[in-house]
């Protein structure tokens, strides 16, 4: 791997973040065709289907290689395309759908984003009510989404769609692949506080697809999504302690720079965050020790996840206090996404950290919120006992009737 960096990279690679934003998109495009040439996309992919069929441990070794590197491990919107819907195709998947789909990933010929949030439908996810009906050998979409990251830059969306209203709601949902690029489907861009528009609304007015574009069964998309949820949330233990230990030693560097380690109350802080660090690398451990016994991400991958982020809120917020009135009118380099920590080889601009304080905002909210993860911990790990649910449950339909 080391060989392969070295051939594939300029002699002074400094990191992803080192690039402007611009340079930065062009090397991910050029980057991603390097290691789908390689045989290094979709590196847990079995080598029928196009993937280079790596051991766990390999792939484990080869995320961990990238991250060190400060090289992306696939496209922008590979999130959804490869490690989300490809990975549930080829769970859920016909042997068509995987003949067909999955070339398409790897080329890059599909790109994917992710419709399941809606504006009544977010944590309470299976109260999605963007309808499909069939008509003759199509499937016929109304509705909205919401929050679709990298939508813009997608040629394919998975959608939960509402099949059947007359059943309670998890059983009513249909998982559907539509095209968006047809007159039925509007993408509008959201902007946000950094200014940046890197999510969307998408509109569906009598979108169309095919009658075999559905994953799983007619009404059974809730067993379908929460695969796919699985894979949203897991893949991070191998990666996030590494991309952290570097951003909070960009941080010590800061913090020396400007002369903030003389100050006891930050020294404790930078020592705590530290530690945060350190817990991180074990809790990190510990998931892979499963993964490689042959274990799917679970439950308990919300443990990793809710400690993660608010860890990623206290120490950009360390940053913005060392910063001081800086942080205020923030210059130079701003984050190029809006996920986890700037990239590695990033300088240590007043806007690189105010960026990165904005979106760690969001981390807390993302592949579900803080409060309901400490829920499925709640429920599912610790084997409380489960918030109180009606024996009786209502039509999808009576539930929305009931709450106008
Ligand atoms: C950066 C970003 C990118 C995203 N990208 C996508 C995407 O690509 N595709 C997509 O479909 N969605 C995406 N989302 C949406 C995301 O999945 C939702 O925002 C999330 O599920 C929360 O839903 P909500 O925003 O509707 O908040 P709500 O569900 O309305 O929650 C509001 C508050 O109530 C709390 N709450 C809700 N229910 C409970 C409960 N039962 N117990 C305790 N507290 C509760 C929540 O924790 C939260 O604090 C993205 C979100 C962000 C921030």
């Amino acid at each position: 791997m080391q060989a392969f960096l070295a051939e594939h990279l300029p002699p002074d690679w400094q990191g992803i973040g080192a690039l402007t934003r611009e340079e930065a998109e062009a090397f991910t495009t050029q980057w991603r065709n390097v290691l789908r040439d390689n045989h290094y996309l979709a590196t847990s992919w079995p080598a029928e289907y196009g993937g280079p069929g790596l051991t766990a441990l390999e792939q484990v070794i080869l995320a961990e290689e990238f991250a060190r590197a400060g090289v992306p491990a696939g496209g922008t919107n590979d999130v959804f395309s490869i490690q989300m819907v490809g990975n549930t195709l080829l769970d859920w998947g016909t042997e068509d759908q995987k003949r067909h789909y999955i070339p398409r990933i790897l080329s890059g010929e599909d790109i994917w984003c992710q419709g399941y949030s809606e504006p009544n439908a977010g944590s309470d996810l299976g109260n999605v009510g963007c309808r499909a009906r069939l008509d003759g050998d199509e499937w016929v979409i109304d509705g909205q989404k919401i929050w679709t990251s990298a939508g813009h830059l997608a040629n394919w969306i998975f959608v939960l769609t509402r099949t059947d209203p007359d059943v309670p709601k998890h059983k009513g949902i249909t998982f559907l692949l539509c095209p968006m690029d047809q007159p039925g489907v509007e993408v509008r861009p959201i902007k946000m506080m950094s200014g940046d528009s890197e999510f969307n609304e998408v509109f569906f007015t009598n979108a169309r697809c095919p009658k075999e574009n559905i994953i799983g069964e007619v009404n059974g998309g809730w067993a379908v999504a929460m695969t796919l949820l699985g894979y949203e949330r897991g893949e991070a233990a191998a990666t996030f302690p590494l991309m952290f230990r570097i951003e909070l030693d960009r941080l010590m560097a800061l913090a020396k720079e400007r002369g903030a380690t003389d100050n006891p109350v930050i020294r404790q802080q930078l020592a705590e965050c530290h530690t945060k660090v350190e817990i991180m690398r074990y809790l990190g451990l510990r998931s892979l020790t499963q993964f490689l016994a042959g274990h799917h991400p679970g439950p308990e991958s919300g443990i990793f996840k809710n400690f993660w982020s608010e860890y990623h809120q206290a120490v950009t917020q360390l940053a913005v206090d060392i910063l001081g009135a800086d942080a205020m009118a923030p210059s130079g380099r701003w984050p190029t996404s809006s996920f986890q920590t700037d990239s590695p080889g990033a300088p240590n601009d007043s806007a690189s950290w105010v960026g990165t304080s904005y979106n760690a905002r969001a981390g807390t909210i993302y592949a579900g919120s803080s409060q309901v993860q400490r829920n499925i911990i709640g429920e599912m790990v610790l084997g409380l006992p489960k918030e109180p649910r009606g024996s009786d449950q209502p039509s999808w339909r009576d539930q929305q009737a009931a709450r106008s």
